[in-house]
């Protein structure tokens, strides 16, 4: 018998986590260092600081120290709003009719609506630290520029977001939440960098790409005094601040007596996979329990399952460090009906690195499977989740259907990244019936393949 287990288990404060991990130090394989784009050398700390904030480099570049102390002034602010719960889906269990047992961690339950926040802050309080005025950044679907305008607010840090002009015009009300907490946001591209004018004058009407957003936000950072570029994911030190989410589940799994067997993940850039499976993939790697591992991503933009394992630019306009990953090509850009999010060419290098060595799995998924999940999920859990986030709980429904073809009692993890609210043009057209799917063909990726540098 199953010992009688809580809809929600909560950390004490007390309990949550006083250090991030860093799976890299428990790598054999790192993942390949961060190239100068010019000299194709790796980037020293020094290069990297005219971008960057100090700290956040040196956490860039640490593969070493497996565990690294969260700052107090961090953790506070954590505690507004963690930790966070690990849910056990009995409503959904039962509807499926499953032996499986589903656990979500839900990384919603804050204004940005996301994981994001987890990040934001750290980024925002490294920042302030080092005596910045500021810091610029890109956002697509609008949750990481919410975030870090929540963490730039409380800090009081300039924020200056370039907003992909798509969801810019589509999401009004994103815009204002960010301006709420002080930020400045920007349709990009636009006429205020050198290179969004390049890009508008090579295409005309285009209604932008986070590549885009990406090179004028560096832009912007790099040529205005005490400024630098913060990125929402991707980077390794994002993954490394999100390891919480992976060391408060663990932890609450202990507490719980239950191991899971199968942690699924929504994979854009990678950072909120990364961070949930991070200490588990640290046993795995330590060679001390298994677990599988699952990426989620969308049929429409798969850089894991269809992408090549190569140097890539990170932005549209070259200006970033390369960097070697599973990637689609920086000009690539997802069909224009794909609207679940995770539409990044690439993918994080440590992810990478472990699914090239066969230490993940990924799988992708069609965005109106996608949203038949959302609905369920919302129908039977109650809460209303993010496309993204959606792209997990597919592949947890898929993989609990299998448990009940087998009969196997696995459990479930996947992390439930945030809510939806926002996003409520795809849910429109997922409800009146004219969402559609587009795979990429083989010709079409081979467009964005073509533009990978030579390295
Ligand atoms: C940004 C975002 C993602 C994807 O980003 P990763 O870096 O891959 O985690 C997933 N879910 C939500 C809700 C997001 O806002």
């Amino acid at each position: 018998m199953e010992k009688n287990i809580p809809y929600k288990t909560y950390l004490e404060e007390s309990e949550m986590p006083r250090q991030w991990y860093n799976v890299r130090a428990d790598m054999k394989n790192k993942p390949a260092p961060l190239l100068n784009p010019q000299t194709l050398k790796p980037m020293t700390a020094e290069e990297l600081g005219v971008v960057f904030c100090d700290e956040l480099v040196k956490q860039e570049l640490n593969e070493t120290d497996p565990y690294i102390d969260i700052p107090d002034e961090i953790r506070d602010f954590y505690k507004m709003y963690r930790p966070s719960p690990l849910v056990r889906a009995y409503c959904l269990e039962k509807v499926l009719d499953t032996p499986a047992k589903i656990y979500y961690k839900f990384e919603g339950n804050n204004t940005s609506g996301s994981h994001k926040l987890n990040s934001a802050i750290a980024q925002a309080y490294y920042a302030k630290k080092q005596g910045l005025k500021g810091v610029t950044t890109e956002t697509g679907a609008g949750q990481w520029g919410t975030a870090l305008s929540m963490a730039c607010a409380y800090f009081g840090l300039d924020c200056k977001v370039f907003m992909v002009k798509v969801s810019y015009e589509q999401k009004p009300f994103r815009r204002e939440v960010m301006r709420t907490y002080g930020a400045s946001v920007t349709p990009s591209p636009s006429e205020t960098t050198n290179v969004g004018r390049k890009i508008l004058a090579e295409h005309p009407g285009t209604t932008g790409s986070l590549g885009c957003a990406i090179s004028e936000a560096v832009e912007v950072a790099v040529g205005s005094e005490g400024y630098r570029y913060v990125l929402g994911s991707v980077l390794n030190q994002v993954l490394l601040h999100q390891s919480v989410i992976g060391l408060e589940s663990k932890a609450a799994f202990e507490k719980l007596g239950v191991k899971p067997d199968v942690i699924i993940g929504c994979a854009g850039g990678g950072s909120n996979l990364g961070g949930l499976i991070a200490p588990f993939m640290g046993e795995k790697l330590r060679g001390e329990a298994d677990y599988r591992f699952i990426a989620v991503e969308p049929a429409s933009c798969p850089s894991l399952t269809r992408g090549r394992y190569a140097y890539d630019y990170c932005d549209t306009g070259m200006v970033c460090p390369l960097q070697k990953m599973y990637t689609l090509g920086s000009g690539f850009i997802p069909s224009a009906n794909h609207a679940g999010g995770l539409r990044y060419h690439g993918m994080s290098s440590t992810l990478s690195q472990l699914y090239d060595d066969k230490l993940m799995e990924a799988v992708s998924v069609e965005q109106t499977k996608v949203f038949e999940a959302a609905q369920q999920f919302a129908r039977i859990e109650g809460i209303l989740p993010a496309p993204e986030s959606s792209h997990a709980i597919r592949v947890a429904i898929d993989e609990a259907l299998k448990c009940k073809e087998t009969g196997e009692e696995k459990t479930i993890l996947f992390g439930l990244t945030g809510t939806g609210y926002f996003d409520m043009v795809a849910y429109q057209k997922f409800n009146d019936g004219v969402m559609t799917d587009y795979i990429p063909t083989d010709d079409d990726l081979a467009k964005g393949f073509a533009g990978l540098p030579k390295v």
